[in-house]
């Protein structure tokens, strides 16, 4: 859809003419960065795709293979939330894939947590930023309508914040991940705990106490015991 489509949205109907039926239509939703995303405004996480898919909220529109939504169960008790898509990603339109996704799945299974039953897997951003640089402040507002539409419809009972950016994308924390990893966050009804990247936990491979692996086993033991405590495991 063209800028100008976009805007002719937002035409005032004349008055001798008719308004249209109430019907959802999700190609025309507007995907500029001015024109808000309300709550509700989606049905169904898979009804992002195609928005997304046209989406020029952000630069980051321009160089896209494919917008990344998210993988796993959309009824799952557990969404984890990384940074913004990768080469791969970008590539096959499936977030988490790779080496890191390899990672996040064993930590997973670790605790006897799968992708299928218990996770849904997205990031902030949906769209590839280049080079894999960490995705602006401004590119991160644009896209967070779509973040929360995902959190609305999936409505989990834990979100896991895989590294600083994607902290710096939803929660008023300041602090560096080091600090607040493995700690329980409450906002909106819901609790969010930040975690390491399975990234970083790739260039850091050492098992000894205190280490990252070491630490992340920790946090993924809290998170399989507070999904007992809420009787959702
Ligand atoms: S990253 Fe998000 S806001 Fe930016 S173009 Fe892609 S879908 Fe739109």
């Amino acid at each position: 859809m063209t800028d100008e489509s976009q805007l002719n949205l937002f035409d005032i109907t004349p008055f001798d003419a008719p308004p249209d039926p109430p019907s959802f239509n999700p190609e025309l939703i507007p995907t500029r960065a001015d024109i808000p995303i309300p709550p509700g405004t989606y049905t169904s996480v898979d009804e992002l795709s195609i928005p997304c898919n046209q989406c020029h909220r952000c630069g980051l529109g321009a160089n896209r293979t494919h917008a990344v939504i998210g993988r796993g169960n959309p009824q799952a008790p557990i969404m984890i939330i990384g940074e913004a898509p990768g080469q791969t990603e970008d590539e096959t339109g499936l977030p988490f894939v790779g080496k890191s996704g390899e990672l996040l799945e064993k930590i997973l299974a670790s605790v006897k947590l799968s992708t299928e039953k218990d996770v849904y897997i997205c990031n902030i951003n949906k769209c590839r930023p280049p080079g894999n640089r960490t995705p602006t402040p401004e590119e991160m507002a644009a896209c967070k309508p779509y973040l929360l539409e995902q959190i609305r419809l999936v409505n989990p009972a834990i979100i896991l914040l895989t590294g600083a950016t994607a902290v710096k994308g939803l929660l008023k924390e300041k602090r560096g991940i080091t600090k607040i990893r493995g700690q329980w966050f409450e906002w909106e009804g819901k609790l969010y705990m930040p975690i390491f990247h399975p990234a970083y936990l790739l260039r850091n491979p050492s098992r000894e106490k205190g280490s990252p692996k070491w630490l992340m086993w920790q946090d993924v033991q809290t998170v399989s015991a507070k999904l007992a405590e809420l009787g959702l495991k």
